[in-house]
């Protein structure tokens, strides 16, 4: 298991990027007051923010200083947020952050693009909770050559 996250709304492409990578994030473009509170203290959740002043009210909560998104995933890296490894990417939705289980391929041929299922890509995998469909397709490959491109 990986480290839990919370991160404030400024991070958005950076969360997607912890998706993909199979860190459970709870983000949300606007949070009521209280809520990053109870995620840190009742899911254990290490909060992520740009803003010091965020952070100096948190036990467990990291700055993020960099700007791009590569230089944020390494300031992580280095400090031992991210330990996941390779097995654990593309095992959560992106949209929800929900983990995802495997499609048969009868309730996915309803679902995904007809050339998927003819070159049988590899394994089809749903999100439980919102119903999107992932495969590996190439914006997985160019994905996963990002992550090897910055190091991971
Ligand atoms: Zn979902």
């Amino acid at each position: 298991m990986g480290k839990k996250f919370v991160a404030d709304a400024m991070l958005g492409k950076l969360v997607k990027w912890l998706r993909v990578m199979g860190y459970d994030v709870r983000y949300q473009s606007h949070y009521p007051s209280g809520l990053i509170d109870r995620l840190v203290r009742n899911e254990a959740r290490t909060l992520l923010s740009r803003r010091l002043k965020t952070v100096a009210g948190y036990q467990d909560a990291f700055l993020i200083t960099a700007d791009s998104v590569r230089e944020q995933l390494l300031e992580m890296k280095i400090r031992g947020l991210l330990t996941l490894g390779r097995s654990s990417w593309f095992s959560r939705c992106l949209r929800c952050n929900t983990l995802l289980k495997e499609a048969t391929l009868e309730e996915a041929s309803f679902n995904i693009p007809d050339y998927v299922l003819n070159e049988k890509v590899g394994k089809i995998s749903v999100c439980p909770s919102c119903g999107r469909y992932y495969w590996p397709g190439t914006h997985r490959v160019r994905m996963e050559k990002q992550l090897e491109e910055w190091g991971f």
